[in-house]
């Protein structure tokens, strides 16, 4: 299964004698292994050693140049997940003579971006780890355009849904193992190694127990405006809204199977009064999920991965999220944490399981599909006594996997309660208007004058002019804070104001230089810059 590089010709003699004579460049963004990506020119790959080469010349670049901290422990991690010790990338080095006793390089004319994929067979992996990641990667560099080449060195085969990989690129994306077809020594011609972490919003639980990542800096705007790519490419358009509302029940069929779904389609088209159908992987293609999913007023499904085509959500629709016995919601929230970024506009409901009458268990399946069979009695009994998963670490916790494989009989009158605590009226897309929430600049021309009445008063009078954006702003609200700090004291006294002066005379002191903050507040949340401080003398 040879793969056509490219059809761009390069010259041969011309890229070795390059190769040779100007050996590796490596220049990287990034101050630490966790959030570095390299640009390479001329970085080689040993199909048969299966490591990465970087050639020493005279014209040889290493930026960050780290000597034997490279090995500490890597260069940079491969996939988004942030330090995992199986995805770490580094290089061998090796002089540019050393070329001579070498294959002979098959060098790759297409610009190509290196990564790992986390978990190409779980669907949550696919998007958070790998296709978000890959995406954002391509928009911050501007030569991984649509025609760069994707190259996945984790070393798994295609997997299920490779399908969608192919769709950040034109060309074709190469798997580590179809690169010794290729040749002994690859040399990519121009390369980028690794992949921004900055779309991810969960933690798997590596380190401590999983959560949203504790600096998520993602809004709903950039999940969406991958998801736009994401429908072009797959040619699902946005259908008018005019069509009927409906629900999705997005349902597993192997396991955590919703015992009941029958009735729960029912009671929820009745509640409702809206269509309700029912998709899953298995019973349809992709395309046809993102369809259904991108007009859903409201999406209801077990706890899993195929959760996270929420993605797909109009702005408005609601994110009923189904969990099993003793598995609290609270302790596993990446479908939550989705659903509620700024700006996705979701509204998300967690239902547990509380009943034991209401789940079936699997204590003899493979560990791996929740079984506990291979665990000693004491702690079968103790796992099935439990009523709580208590917090754990990933991925084998078999606790963990007993609960989460459980199938559960959906309580209707339960889950209906917990939908309509949030629901009032009718879900679904909002026809709202763009609420995107900008923030104040500084303050301008912010001034102040001091005046003393005998010994003991004196006043402060503080003027500043509007903010510069303002002018071309359509705000509801508009409040100024103003601290004033006495110079050497840790402490401020706040003051909200409407206006664009005051004179504060509370506790100002005669004789006394006081340190004023100002800055500007748009419709109470949104927090502006301070203003340089004023530094004013009574
Ligand atoms: N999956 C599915 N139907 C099933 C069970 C699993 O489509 O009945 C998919 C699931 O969406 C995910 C993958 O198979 O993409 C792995 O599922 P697993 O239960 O291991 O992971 P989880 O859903 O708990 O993240």
């Amino acid at each position: 299964q040879s793969q056509e590089l490219s059809q761009v010709q390069i010259d041969y003699h011309a890229a070795l004698q390059a190769l040779v004579e100007d050996g590796t460049r490596m220049v990287c963004t990034g101050r630490m292994h966790t959030d570095r990506i390299c640009r390479f020119e001329s970085l080689c790959y040993s199909t048969e050693a299966e490591e990465f080469v970087y050639f020493h010349s005279n014209s040889s670049v290493m930026l960050p140049n780290l000597g034997s901290r490279r090995f500490q422990p890597a260069l940079l991690d491969l996939s988004s997940v942030e330090d995992h010790n199986t995805q770490y990338f580094n290089f061998v080095e090796l002089p540019a003579a050393a070329l001579k006793f070498m294959p002979k390089p098959v060098f790759v004319p297409d610009v190509a971006l290196i990564a790992n994929r986390f978990n190409p067979d779980n669907l949550m992996h696919v998007f958070h780890d790998d296709l978000l990641p890959i995406y954002y990667t391509m928009q911050q560099f501007s030569d991984l355009d649509l025609e760069a080449r994707l190259f996945f060195m984790e070393g798994w085969s295609e997997g299920v849904h490779f399908d969608l990989y192919k769709l950040l690129s034109n060309k074709q994306p190469l798997l580590r193992e179809q690169l010794k077809t290729l040749g002994r020594l690859l040399c990519f011609t121009k390369s980028y190694v690794g992949l921004s972490k900055i779309t991810t919003w969960y933690q798997y639980g590596f380190v401590q127990p999983q959560g949203p990542k504790a600096n998520i800096l993602v809004s709903g705007n950039e999940i969406r405006q991958f998801t736009k790519f994401m429908m072009q490419k797959l040619n699902v358009s946005l259908e008018e809204s005019s069509s009927e509302e409906y629900i999705v029940v997005f349902s597993r069929t192997i396991n955590r199977l919703i015992l009941n779904e029958a009735e729960l389609i029912l009671a929820l088209a009745q509640e409702f009064q809206m269509k309700t159908i029912t998709v899953s992987l298995e019973e349809h293609s992709f395309s046809d999920i993102v369809r259904l999913i991108s007009n859903a007023s409201m999406l209801v499904s077990m706890h899993g991965a195929q959760l996270v085509m929420s993605l797909f959500l109009p702005r408005g629709a609601t994110v009923v999220e189904l969990f099993p016995y003793a598995i609290n919601p609270e302790h596993y929230t990446p479908y939550k944490t989705l659903a509620t970024l700024p700006g996705m506009d979701l509204q998300y409901i967690a239902w547990q399981n509380t009943d034991r009458e209401d789940t079936v268990t699997y204590p003899d399946r493979p560990w791996d599909q929740g079984g506990i069979a291979h665990l000693d009695k004491a702690e079968q009994e103790r796992i099935i006594k439990s009523t709580e998963v208590p917090r754990h670490l990933c991925c084998r916790n078999p606790e963990w996997l007993f609960r989460a494989y459980q199938d559960t009989k959906v309580n209707i009158p339960s889950l209906i309660h917990v939908i309509r605590q949030t629901v009032k009226s009718k879900p679904g897309p909002k026809k709202q208007k763009w609420s995107g929430s900008l923030y104040p600049g500084k303050v301008r021309d912010a001034r102040c004058q001091a005046s003393v009445q005998g010994t003991s008063e004196a006043k402060l009078a503080v003027s500043w002019q509007i903010p510069w954006n303002l002018k071309y702003l359509k705000v509801r609200e508009v409040k100024y804070e103003v601290w004033i700090q006495e110079q050497g004291e840790n402490t401020y006294m706040p003051y909200i104001l409407s206006h664009q002066n005051h004179t504060f005379s509370e506790n100002i002191k005669p004789f006394t230089i006081y340190l004023v903050w100002i800055r500007c507040i748009f419709n109470k949340n949104l927090l502006g810059p301070f203003a340089d401080v004023l530094l004013c003398s009574t």
